[in-house]
C-alpha cells in the first residue's frame, strides 16, 4: 500500500505499517509509555489475527503479498478473492480463532501472575499490570468485533459463505452489506450521540467498505457475462525480438497500444508492457537495448473464450496490466486492464471506475476500543 514502510518479513509476508500508524503512536506516547505500550500490544494482536487469514489462504493457493497496519486495523492484501464459499468460511474464520485461542492460552497464565483483582479490574493503564489486563480484554473486543456478521467484518464473510450455498454468491453479498450498512449506521448514531470521533469514524469506514464488496461482487458478475472475443480488438501490433527500445517508443506513439507481444519468426517469444518500457526508459541506451533483454520471457496468457472475469484475476494475480490473447498458438490480440474497466463503465456495477486495485481482504475496525 502506497505511503506504508516495511518493517519486517515473516513467513514470505512483508508486514507493513502505514504512515498514518506513526500519528496513532504519537498520540500515544503523549499519554504514557504504558499507552504507547497498549496501542503495540494491540497491532500485535491484530497482525496475528491478519496473519492467521493469510496463512489459511495461501493453504487454498491464494497469495498474500502483504499485510498493512493502519490507525483503524489491519489489512491483509490477498492476490484474489477465494473462489468456494468453503475456502471464504474458513479464511475468514482463522481470524476471529486467532483472538479465540489467545484468549484461551492466556487466561490461567494472566489469572495467576495478575490476579483475579487485577485481570477483571476495570479497564485502565493506571500500572503495568492493569495496561496487560487492558490488552488480553481487548483482544476479547476484537473477537466478538469480527464475528459481526455484517460486512466488512469478518463475520459478514462468514455468513455469506454460509448463506451463498443456499441463496447465491450475489444475494448473500446484498444481505451481508446492508447488515453492514446497518450496523455502521447504529455505530454512527452511537458515535454522534456520545461525541465520540473514532466511533464515528469506524462507523464511515464500515459502511463505505460495505459498499465496496457490493460493488466487487457487482463486477464480478457482470464480467462473468463477457468473454474475451467479445470485446478483442482484431487490429493491434506486434514487436519483433530485435527491435530497440527507441522503435517500441515511436510505436508506442503512433498507436494507442501500449503493450506488445514479441515475436521472433512469427511465434510469440515474449510479451511486453507500459510498465516494462517505463522501467527501461531510463536507460541511456534506449537505442542499443533491444526489446528482447527487456520483455517478460515468462508471461501469462489468456484465451479467447476466457471470461472477462478471468482475465481480470490473471492480470491482478500476476502484477500486469495487459494479457496477450491466444487462439491455439496463435496470438490474436491483446487485452487491457482498462479494456475490461471499459466494459463495466459502460454497462455494469453502476458506471464504477476502478484502476485495477489489488482486491484486499479482511480489516479490523476495533482500536475504537482503546478510546
Ligand atoms: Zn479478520
Amino acid at each position: 500500500m502506497r505511503g506504508s514502510i516495511r518493517l519486517f518479513n515473516i513467513f514470505g509476508i512483508s508486514i507493513n505499517i502505514h504512515v498514518t500508524f506513526f500519528l496513532l503512536l504519537l498520540l500515544f506516547l503523549a499519554s504514557g509509555v504504558r499507552s504507547l505500550v497498549l496501542v503495540i500490544g494491540v497491532f500485535f494482536i491484530v497482525t496475528l489475527h491478519e496473519l492467521c487469514h493469510s496463512l489459511v489462504a495461501r493453504r487454498f493457493g491464494i497469495e498474500v503479498r502483504e499485510i498493512t497496519l493502519l490507525p483503524i486495523g489491519g489489512l491483509a492484501s490477498m492476490t484474489r478473492m477465494p473462489e468456494k464459499p468453503s475456502h471464504e468460511f474458513f479464511i475468514s474464520l482463522a481470524g476471529p480463532l486467532s483472538n479465540i485461542a489467545l484468549l484461551g492460552i492466556f487466561f490461567f497464565p494472566m489469572r495467576l501472575i495478575l490476579g483475579d483483582y487485577v485481570l477483571f479490574h476495570p479497564l485502565s493503564v493506571a500500572t503495568w499490570p492493569l495496561t496487560f489486563a487492558h490488552i488480553y480484554w481487548i483482544n476479547l473486543a476484537l473477537a466478538i468485533f469480527n464475528l459481526i456478521p455484517a460486512f466488512p467484518m469478518d463475520g459478514g464473510r462468514i455468513l455469506r459463505a454460509v448463506l451463498s450455498q443456499r441463496i447465491g454468491y450475489q444475494k448473500a453479498t446484498k444481505i451481508a452489506v446492508n447488515f453492514g450498512h446497518i450496523f455502521a449506521l447504529i455505530f454512527g448514531y452511537l458515535g454522534i450521540t456520545r461525541m465520540h470521533l473514532m466511533l464515528i469514524a469506524i462507523a464511515i469506514f464500515i459502511y463505505m467498505a460495505a459498499s465496496g464488496e457490493e460493488l466487487q461482487v457487482d463486477i464480478k458478475e457482470t464480467l462473468k457475462k463477457f468473454r474475451i472475443r467479445d470485446i478483442l480488438r482484431r487490429e493491434f501490433l506486434t514487436v519483433a525480438h530485435d527491435a530497440t527500445i527507441a522503435h517500441l517508443l515511436e510505436l508506442i506513439f503512433r498507436s494507442h497500444q501500449e503493450d506488445f507481444p514479441v515475436m521472433a519468426f512469427d511465434r510469440a517469444v515474449g510479451f511486453i508492457t507500459r510498465q516494462d518500457v517505463i522501467m527501461n526508459m531510463r536507460d541511456a541506451g534506449r537505442d542499443s537495448v533491444l526489446v528482447r533483454d527487456v520483455m517478460r520471457k515468462d508471461f501469462p496468457r489468456a484465451g479467447e473464450d476466457d471470461t472477462l472475469m478471468k482475465a481480470k484475476a490473471l492480470m491482478e494475480e500476476k502484477d500486469i496490466r495487459a494479457l496477450p490473447v491466444f487462439r491455439g498458438d496463435v496470438v490474436t490480440g491483446v487485452i487491457t486492464l482498462e479494456d475490461i474497466s471499459r466494459v463495466y463503465a459502460l454497462i455494469g456495477a453502476g458506471g464504477a471506475a476502478d484502476d485495477g486495485k489489488k482486491n484486499t481482504y479482511s480489516s479490523e475496525y476495533t482500536v475504537g476500543g482503546l478510546f
